[in-house]
């Protein structure tokens, strides 16, 4: 993820050094190359546009530094820029005052629902929490034993709807499992639902429905990030149908361009908080804007 982008941010802005003072055209010289890189990089274009506008107007509009050269400085406005579309500052899960916190996660089929919640819950209990993992993906046949599965290996309790038992109402199951976890003390919920391989009005009517049901604190809009523009029109319809509070990219060990990360927080608005990168349970962590943009910037 990010290697092309990252060789190409690299090699343009090197082609800045040594020059003594920058004039507008080689900051216009610049912002194409940056642009270029960028769209190659599936980055949805508004971002684009925004990112190069903005880099093009503090460029030009640097204040002579003493402590840097014309090249730093474009590369210190590249950097913070990156931080900025990439949301700025960490954003920390929102705790409930009156436990249990309810995370709902959502997502289209295949996104990494599932490992994310045996991760997030393991990642939890390492910070002294008690996750409670809640089965209310109903609709997949073996989507319920998959939880149990993950969470045993995260060594959490997991709330499943007894077998036997028909399809059953995830709502139910959801309001069910936050009753569970007051009597256990388990101080975070953390809701698994159903997820199909595209967009869907029932699916999104169900998430929002559990939503609802169990007055989620934080839902986390999981999206893998290999696929890529998709992400952005995913997560657009994911905001306008159920609405969320934080999106965790999956995935970021895959050969991707990675423009679906750089994208959607500035499209959405909804900060990134966590990121995936790995089958493992340990491959994962919360997400932070300005190591990304480092890394991006090599
Ligand atoms: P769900 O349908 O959204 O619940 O998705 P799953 O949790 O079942 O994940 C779908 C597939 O993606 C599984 O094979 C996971 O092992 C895999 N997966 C999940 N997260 C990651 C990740 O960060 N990196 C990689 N490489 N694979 C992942």
């Amino acid at each position: 993820m990010f290697d092309t982008l990252s060789d190409r941010l690299t090699s343009v802005l090197q082609n800045l050094r040594g020059k003594g003072r920058l004039t507008d055209a080689d900051i216009d010289a610049t912002a194409r190359e940056i642009r270029i890189a960028l769209l190659e990089a599936d980055v949805a274009l508004p971002v684009v546009r925004t990112f190069i506008s903005r880099v093009k107007d503090r460029a030009k509009g640097a204040e002579v530094s003493a402590a840097l050269n014309p090249a730093q400085q474009v590369v210190k406005i590249v950097n913070e820029e990156l931080v900025a579309i990439l949301g700025g500052e960490t954003r920390r899960l929102n705790l409930a005052k009156n436990p249990p916190t309810v995370i709902m996660l959502a997502g289209l089929q295949g996104a990494g629902k599932t490992t994310l919640a045996g991760k997030l819950a393991k990642w939890l209990k390492g910070q002294n929490h008690t996750p409670l993992l809640v089965a209310c993906d109903l609709q997949r046949p073996n989507a319920v034993n998959q939880l149990q599965v993950v969470g045993s290996r995260a060594e959490v309790d997991v709330f499943a709807p007894e077998p036997g038992n028909g399809v059953g109402d995830p709502v139910d199951v959801a309001r069910r499992a936050i009753d569970e976890a007051r009597r256990t003390q388990h101080d975070i919920v953390i809701v698994d639902t159903a997820g199909r391989l595209g967009v869907d009005e029932e699916l999104m009517r169900q998430a929002a429905d559990i939503k609802v049901a169990v007055g989620a604190d934080e839902v986390l809009f999981v999206v893998d990030a290999m696929i890529g523009q998709d992400a952005v029109s995913t997560a657009e319809a994911f905001r306008d149908g159920v609405g969320f509070t934080g999106v965790v990219l999956t995935k970021l060990d895959g050969d991707a361009r990675g423009g679906a990360a750089l994208s959607v927080r500035e499209v959405t608005g909804a900060p990134i908080m966590f990121a995936s990168n790995g089958e493992g349970l340990g491959d994962f962590d919360a997400f932070h804007p300005d190591r990304m943009a480092s890394r991006i910037l090599g």
